[in-house]
């Protein structure tokens, strides 16, 4: 619908951010970026997209970087198989594509990491090919102009979408249309109390003229949350401290926190001590509890972790104690590893 796409080109070229990713056409920093905007917010994502074309300016340097140094530097944006993936399809890309950024769409997409919405953003903001993009700021514009009851999260729904965002899609200006309809899903047409007095599209809107802003879109399933409790045992022995890699299918997979007590349920200071999973942690070793720590909260898409520090002086070198994941290094160098937000945190308060 040519209306439509001409009123969002025009508002965004009136009111939209500028974002560096948004001054080029380099596919590589484009995919960066929405690689990175998948897990925070603009102004939180600018900095580490900033370290990372610093430091990679190319596809080529990403590929040839260490693994330790990529984890490192994507330290706190969580979701970290995605910088896993974001390295691999660095390597594939300078192997089998010898550096430069594939132009097809279908080549896109079938790059480790990258869904139908990466996707079609490249091809569209990179190579101006006509691929419409659909993602949460785009869900929530068109349920509400043209009153879509389908649930978001159904395949139902989202096919739904896709048909109409395509037709949508000025397959002129594909780029300009596809950041304009994001821009106004971020800035305009917000989740909670947009204002629709001055919106664009307020003409045009169903949500607005039948007064139902806040029932659309519509979702159908609740995420359901699982919450955990970690003790972490912080092994101290002359100025040296035991890490651990995390190696499982779990969160975090490859950064290193301390060896961990995963308990059902959160236990008293004497209960979790007098637990069979301490004494068998620990065995015959002698020990000193040096402090615990006050219980930190941790909020996950899917998991809210509650997790307590227990600092123990061992009088002994603890290796036989510790899991062969884990390694013993200098409490000074503890910082030169990639870790998790919440250990980040213990660390800045406890080991400065
Ligand atoms: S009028 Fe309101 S609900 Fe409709 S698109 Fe604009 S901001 Fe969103």
């Amino acid at each position: 619908m040519k209306h439509f796409s001409e009123k969002i080109i025009a508002w965004y070229d009136q009111n939209k951010r500028d974002l560096p990713w948004r001054n080029t056409k380099d596919a590589y920093l484009i995919w960066l970026s929405e690689i990175i905007l998948q897990q925070t917010r603009v102004d939180q994502g600018m900095d580490y997209y900033l370290k990372f074309a610093k430091e990679f300016p190319t596809v080529k340097h990403l590929a040839k970087a260490d693994n330790e140094k990529v984890m490192k530097l994507w330290q706190g944006l969580g979701y970290y198989s995605r910088a896993r993936n974001l390295h691999t399809t660095a390597k594939i890309i300078s192997e089998k594509y010898h550096g430069k950024f594939p132009d097809e769409y279908s080549d896109i997409l079938s790059l480790k990491g990258v869904g139908n919405y990466t996707a079609a953003a490249i091809a569209s903001f990179a190579f101006n090919k006509p691929y419409a993009v659909v993602d949460g700021n785009v869900y929530r514009v068109l349920a509400r102009v043209f009153g879509i009851e389908s649930p978001i999260d159904s395949t139902q729904g989202k096919k739904e979408f896709e048909t109409l965002a395509t037709e949508l899609l000025d397959r002129k200006k594909p780029a300009s249309h596809n950041q304009a309809i994001m821009e106004l899903g971020a800035l305009q047409c917000k989740p909670v109390n947009p204002d629709c007095s001055i919106c664009a599209l307020n003409t045009m809107c169903f949500a607005y003229s039948k007064k139902r802003i806040n029932e659309l879109p519509v979702k159908a399933k609740k995420t359901k949350v699982r919450n955990r409790y970690f003790n972490y045992i912080v092994l101290l022995h002359k100025g040296t401290v035991a890490i651990n890699k995390r190696s499982e299918k779990d969160i975090w997979t490859n950064l290193y926190d301390f060896p961990l007590i995963e308990t059902l349920v959160e236990l008293a200071e004497t209960d979790f001590l007098n637990s069979e999973e301490w004494k068998g942690f620990i065995k015959k070793n002698k020990y000193t509890i040096k402090s615990i720590s006050t219980p930190y909260k941790h909020i996950l898409s899917h998991q809210n972790i509650y997790a307590r520090f227990w600092e123990i002086d061992c009088d002994k070198p603890f290796n036989k104690i510790i899991p062969k994941t884990a390694i013993v290094v200098k409490e000074k160098d503890i910082h030169k590893y990639a870790v998790p937000r919440l250990i980040e945190n213990y660390l800045k308060k406890h080991m400065k």
